[in-house]
């Protein structure tokens, strides 16, 4: 590196050698490619736990949204049916208040469309016990 001074033009400059230009340069690239590639690291693990917090997030709606839509008188054709529903659910509390055994699972219910109308079962996820609660009134 040489330091010159123009007595004339008042200016100073610093003039480099070509090899501390080509260690400069080679410097210079060796950083950027170094932050390149911590940024890159960075940028998947934040993707990661991204993806991983909206999946959780999504799966807690969408449980939360099925649990609405199965007690809610829309999965129902009717009120007798929701009613049907609700007393087989009493009979087969099977101490789930008390147990956790069972997750805290409902009886659940399998719909089967036919050319009239659709049955509608109920099941216990305990004991496997099922109804037919289908009101027929309202085919
Ligand atoms: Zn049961």
């Amino acid at each position: 590196m040489v330091y010159t001074y123009d007595t004339e033009t008042k200016q100073s400059s610093v003039v480099y050698e070509a090899n501390e230009l080509a260690t400069a340069v080679t410097d210079t690239i060796r950083y950027y490619r170094e932050q390149y590639q911590r940024i890159a690291e960075e940028n998947r693990k934040l993707k990661d736990d991204a993806y991983e917090f909206v999946y959780k997030q999504f799966q807690n709606e969408m449980d939360s949204l099925r649990e609405q839509l199965r007690l809610s008188y829309g999965s129902f054709s009717s009120q007798k049916e929701k009613d049907r529903y609700l007393q087989f659910e009493k009979r087969h509390m099977h101490n789930r208040v008390e147990s956790k055994a069972n997750g805290g699972r409902r009886p659940y219910l399998i719909p089967t469309a036919t050319g009239i109308g659709v049955i509608l079962k109920v099941v216990c996820p305990i004991c496997g016990e099922s109804e037919d609660i289908t009101d027929t009134e309202v085919w």
